[in-house]
This record gives structure tokens, sequence and C-alpha cells, in this order.
């Protein structure tokens, strides 16, 4: 992907809620395994690659179930061509295990290779750091950057190594990020204090989910629930 689409896109997503690099690695991964289900299960490419990793990871096996990223034969395909491979790994029964055994169907249960959705993410994630370490050193596209929430601590901490980014665009990414924060921290303070049975006729404000975008700044967006949060049809 061209670096102007992978700057385009994160634009696109300053608007939304939570961090772009995280929303951007999202989407880019969701289309990934989308695509996969659709065109290419059937590839004898595709289907190496993921018995290589054994399927999805924990995150991406059930966020293609509950988003419905896939019908339910792609997976079906998917999952009996795994279940396959497992049983010819797996041993006979009454087959004896010696320590050797253990030690080889150990390696024989383990995935080879990681989940193709994480390392579509990561490379997405990687493209969008560098992507904004660039664009950034623009004032508008700055200007931008400064209408999102920010970025989760983690891509922060990956926006700091990266090379290319002046000490004048990051004291400005910087400066937005204590803003947003010190935000945050006046809704916790307000959420806590309307939990007080003095205070509960108040009411809940914009601040009811504050601990849940506090959470998603500590450690990452909240994962989409759907399709339509994702940019899929
Ligand atoms: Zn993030
Ligand atoms: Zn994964």
């Amino acid at each position: 992907m061209a670096d102007t689409q992978t700057a385009y896109e994160l634009r696109l997503l300053f608007q939304e809620p939570g961090c772009p690099v995280c929303a951007l690695g999202q989407r880019v991964s969701s289309r990934y395994v989308d695509s996969l289900f659709y065109e290419s299960v059937n590839d004898p490419g595709v289907r190496a690659r993921l018995r290589a990793s054994l399927g999805l990871c924990y995150e991406h096996a059930w966020l293609l179930i509950e988003a419905r990223l896939s019908d339910a034969l792609g997976q079906a395909i998917l999952y009996r061509d795994l279940a396959e491979t497992l049983l010819e790994r797996l041993p006979e029964e009454n087959q004896r295990l010696d320590e050797r055994a253990l030690h080889s169907l150990n390696e024989a249960l383990t995935p080879e290779a990681v989940c193709p959705a994480c390392e579509s993410r990561a490379q997405a994630e990687a493209r969008a750091l560098q992507t904004l370490a660039r664009s950034l050193e623009r004032r508008e596209y700055l200007a931008e950057f400064e209408q999102s929430d920010g970025l989760c601590l983690p891509h922060l901490r990956a926006l700091l190594q990266q090379e290319g980014l002046s000490r004048k665009a990051l004291t400005a990414v910087l400066a937005h990020q204590r803003r947003r924060l010190e935000g945050l921290e006046k809704e916790l303070a307000e959420f806590i204090r309307k939990n007080d049975y003095r205070f509960q006729g108040e009411g809940m404000g914009a601040e009811r989910d504050a601990y849940q975008r506090a959470a998603a700044l500590l450690t990452g967006r909240r994962r989409p629930a759907s399709k339509k949060e994702l940019g899929l049809r």
C-alpha cells in the first residue's frame, strides 16, 4: 500500500474514537481475513499458511465469528482442514508414548508460524507509525491529528522510536497526548464522584464510559464488534 494511501486512511481515522494506529491495524487485518475467506480458502498456498499457524489466534478466531467476518462455510472448510491436520499428528489410541514421542508430539502441536491476521496487523501498524512520523511534520496534518483521541500507550511508545520524527512534531504530539489524558482524568474523577450516593441523582454524562476509554488508552483500542465498525461491507 502506498504511503499516501496510509496517510489518507489515518486522516479519516483521526475522526473516529480511539487510537488511529490501532484502528488502521484492525481494519487492514480484517480486510485481509475477509478476502482470505471469501476468495482464497481453497487456495493451496493459503491452506498451507493456515496449517503452519494452526489457524488463527484466539482473538482473531473469535473476531471472525463475533463480527461475522467470514461466512460459516468458509470457516467450516478451514477447520475441517485443521482437524485433519491435527488428527494426523495426534497419536493413535493405545500408542505407547516414550520421552521422545512426547517431545515430537509437543512440537507437532505447536504452530510454526504466527496467526496471519496478527502478522497483517503488525505490518499495517508498522506502516502506520512510519507514515505518521513523516506526515506529522506537515502542520495541516498535525492539526488533523490533534482532533483525534491520540495514540494508545503502546503506539505512543512505538512512535517515540520512529526515525524521522522531529523534536518539534514530537513535542506537539506529547502536548496533545497530555491534554487528552488530563481530560480523561477529570472524567474519571467525575465518574467516581457521581458514584457517591449523595450525588447519584445527578445522572451520568459522557463520563459513563471513561474507564473503558482509559483501558483503551493504556492497552489499545477496543476490539471491533461488527463489520461496519471495521469499515467492511
Ligand atoms: Zn494504538
Ligand atoms: Zn491473530
